[in-house]
């Protein structure tokens, strides 16, 4: 007699929405091949509006709903964890424990497939998960599809862009360290109120500097964003040099995003973060 080994769990199809364009797209593209696909975005409390709006129109172009993860613990707790240090490119902690932790935690142990945005016209890996029930693929670059093919499926889906692409070029925290200049300054203009609880932040990590031997903690590189927005005039006049420049470096009739993000790119062309900007 073979012992109770209960019943066999079929494999989970999952694929994370970061509420930027190219996962999107990816949903969309995998909705009528998969149909068991499971959606997920992880909510880090932190999101621009333009993103909630956004998952609003994408779940109804994907007949349905998005999974919403939440950490069970806050950005506040963890800073609180990190003693008061705000994240940064080199400790990344929110990415580990806004994003990543929550969905290791909605998969468990089940077998699951992890269906990655990485584009065929991107050199870089996307988050691959450790955990060895959770396999990775990445249909866009087996598939050939490159920005152009994304903007396509966008279009003739009827979804479009996420209306932050106006002026900021990675989905993500309104605070991500990871905007450029011109961003922030994009951020105080079409959400002040945001803009001022990012520089809350920053004003309560400062108590902790002495603590923390004089080193100097701020969102964007080299200057806090109370400094940053007194210079405000001369952040906007260089954007608008850069993007100029960029006008002209690119062929007629591409879209503005191509204009923006070569624009973006002269302030720091770093890649962003691999799960939240997808
Ligand atoms: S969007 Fe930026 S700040 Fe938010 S979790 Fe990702 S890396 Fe961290």
């Amino acid at each position: 007699m073979t012992g109770d080994i209960g019943p066999i769990r079929p494999v989970r199809h999952v694929l994370g929405i970061s509420g930027g364009k190219d996962s999107s797209a990816l949903a969309i593209y995998m909705r009528d091949r998969v149909p068991n696909m499971e959606y997920f975005f992880c909510d880090t409390g932190a999101e621009l509006p333009e993103t909630y709006e956004y998952l609003n129109r994408l779940e109804a172009a994907l007949g349905k709903p998005i999974a919403r993860l939440n950490s069970d613990r806050d950005f506040d707790h963890w800073m609180e964890v990190y003693q008061g240090t705000l994240p940064s490119p080199q400790m990344r902690w929110c990415t580990k424990n806004l994003k990543i932790k929550p969905l290791e935690e909605w998969v468990g142990d089940d077998e699951v497939v992890s269906y990655v945005a990485i584009r065929a016209d991107e050199n870089r890996l996307g988050y691959v998960s450790t955990k060895p029930n959770i396999k990775a693929i990445f249909p866009f670059r087996d598939d050939g599809i490159d920005k152009d093919g994304v903007m396509r499926i966008l279009d003739e889906a009827g979804v479009g862009l996420p209306a932050y692409y106006e002026w900021r070029t990675r989905s993500g925290c309104y605070f991500c360290f990871f905007q450029r200049k011109h961003e922030w300054v994009g951020l105080k203009d079409r959400h002040p109120e945001l803009f001022d609880r990012a520089v809350a932040y920053e004003e309560k990590v400062r108590y902790q500097e002495t603590a923390m031997q004089g080193r100097k903690y701020t969102w964007s590189q080299g200057e806090s964003l109370d400094e940053l927005i007194d210079r405000r005039e001369e952040i906007r006049s260089r954007h608008e040099a850069a993007m100029a420049r960029a006008a002209k470096r690119i062929k007629p009739n591409r879209p503005l995003l191509d204009v923006l993000s070569e624009a973006l790119d002269t302030d720091d062309d770093e890649a962003g973060c691999s799960v939240c900007h997808l």
